[in-house]
């Protein structure tokens, strides 16, 4: 089974709408609880990563994207 992995600052689309009529959120926190922000109201909960993981639809932007070039300071660390 894959295993997606999310960071701070990507945007996903969930499987059910939000009130407001989005359905994008913008991910502030990731662990073992997964704590996102709507994109269409500024509405902010936090769930368990497992009930995200199948509310989840898909990534539509990682973060990484928005801030291109930065993130190649660090690479030959690795992760500690
Ligand atoms: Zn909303």
């Amino acid at each position: 089974m894959e295993r997606v992995h999310y960071d701070v600052g990507d945007i996903v689309r969930m499987k059910k709408k939000h009130p407001c009529g989005s359905d994008e959120w913008r991910l502030t926190r990731v662990g073992m609880d997964f704590g996102m922000r709507c994109q269409g109201c500024d509405h902010f909960v936090m769930i368990p990563r497992v009930k995200f993981e199948k509310m989840c639809r898909a990534i539509v932007k990682k973060a990484e994207e928005s801030a291109s070039g930065e993130a190649s300071q660090d690479r030959n660390t690795g992760k500690n």
